[in-house]
């Protein structure tokens, strides 16, 4: 590997990290150092471009150790075969970088991915000595989120928890065949059991500080994974029941989606084309249907095609909706807040809000008007004390009055 400087390699770094999206934190400890112990704070508002499900910015310095990998995961840019100019961090160096950054106020914390440089092993004790650098030597109190390579051994996977804020291991792919296919040196078991000892080891931790408040805090903005969508068969219905079980069985704080990306001198058995950006907005969607509305993944599926993609010219809950329009109108000044969740338009503040007012006064149609968006596209699906619509299980045309316009929609696919 040519002789780089700090600057260089920093390029090289971070461009290579761009691929991960699964970066944003939520949900971490709060801690800073305003009692003028250590430097950093995992508070405050920053300059990143990483997002919590609160809309909260989080900025972080996101980079790899190194873009060097003994893997060949066809879907990768760093992988062993890809023709790219490789460069390697020290742990010193990332450790001097973040501080540097966090200094003159551009970041809040470090995201830190690895390419495998020798061993799983190594190279997750070069990852882990970054974090205990920070936190032990430079009593830095900003956000860590280090990416866990599945395959390192279970001590230093727990060592990398009681430095780091939130760990991820990527599931890389929907399915296991899209992986065996993709990723052969991966394993979807091996995957699975580095996940399942996270959850166990994080459940642990939490029940420990509940215990004792001197106990260690071990990942407390939890585990996180990614999936890259399009770069093999798997389709919407399986990607969501994929992501369904994620939650279910390891208690992940987020599943990111990554639409696959064309890279250069890309196999030959990867899609020439990335899937439209569209997609994988619309599976955020449905990943928010899961977590936030109380839909089962089942039918959140139920909301998708013949061939099991969701539309991409509606979000799904409105295609949902448009499936199960018996279950339509719902009267906001009565129905239960799990029946108002289901109604396209309607979000979990505008729920909180009609639910507060009502208790009250009953609500007409341009009291909910005042909450969304589009009062044309929620009118259909429901009743307020004015407003009882005409019905519509029937009605041939519902889908043109309420679904935007595919021009629209052409723009944010943009
Ligand atoms: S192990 Fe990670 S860095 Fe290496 S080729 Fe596979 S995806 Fe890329």
């Amino acid at each position: 590997m040519a002789q780089l400087d700090t600057k260089a390699k920093l390029a090289i770094l971070a461009d290579a990290a761009k691929y991960d999206a699964s970066c944003a934190s939520s949900g971490t400890a709060k801690r800073n150092s305003r009692d003028g112990k250590g430097i950093g704070s995992t508070e405050g508002m920053g300059i990143c471009h990483a997002y919590a499900p609160d809309g909260r910015c989080i900025s972080l310095l996101k980079i790899l150790l190194t873009n060097s990998c003994i893997f060949d995961c066809h879907y990768c840019i760093n992988r062993k075969s890809s023709n790219v100019r490789r460069a390697r961090f020290t742990a010193e160096e990332v450790v001097q970088l973040t501080l540097a950054f966090y200094r003159r106020n551009y970041i809040e914390g470090l995201f830190l991915s690895s390419g495998i440089i020798s061993s799983s092993d190594y190279t997750m004790e070069q990852m882990v000595e970054v974090a205990r650098s920070l936190r032990e030597d430079h009593h830095f109190r900003g956000y860590i989120h280090l990416k866990t390579i599945p395959d390192a051994d279970p001590a230093l996977v727990h060592a990398a928890g009681l430095h780091a804020d939130r760990l991820s291991i990527n599931v890389e792919l929907p399915t296991a065949h899209g992986l065996a296919r993709l990723a052969p040196e991966k394993s979807v078991v091996r995957i699975a059991g580095a996940m399942g000892d996270l959850k166990e080891s994080i459940d642990e931790g939490h029940d420990a500080r509940k215990r004792f408040r001197s106990a260690p805090k071990f990942a407390p903005a939890g585990q996180s994974t990614q999936m890259i969508v399009g770069a093999d068969s798997a389709n919407d219905g399986e990607i969501i029941a994929s992501a369904s079980g994620l939650y279910d069985r390891f208690g992940m704080r987020r599943v990111y989606y990554s639409a696959f990306s064309p890279i250069p001198d890309a196999s030959a058995i990867l899609p020439l084309k990335r899937p439209p950006l569209m997609r994988e907005h619309r599976l955020y969607q449905s990943d928010w249907m899961m977590r936030f509305y109380g839909f089962k993944a089942a039918e959140v599926a139920a909301a998708t095609d013949a061939s099991g993609m969701l539309p991409l010219d509606m979000d799904p809950k409105l295609a949902w909706a448009l499936k199960f329009r018996d279950i339509f109108p719902v009267d906001i000044n009565r129905a239960p807040k799990e029946a108002l969740l289901r109604v396209p338009g309607l979000g979990t503040k505008a729920i909180a809000a009609i639910l507060t007012a009502r208790r009250v006064r009953r609500l007409r149609l341009e009291d909910v008007a005042r909450l969304t968006v589009s009062i044309a596209k929620v009118r259909p699906f429901l009743i307020a004390a004015d407003w009882t619509p005409a019905r519509i299980d029937g009605a041939v045309d519902l889908k043109a009055l309420v679904a935007p316009k595919v021009e629209q929609m052409e723009l944010f696919a943009a």
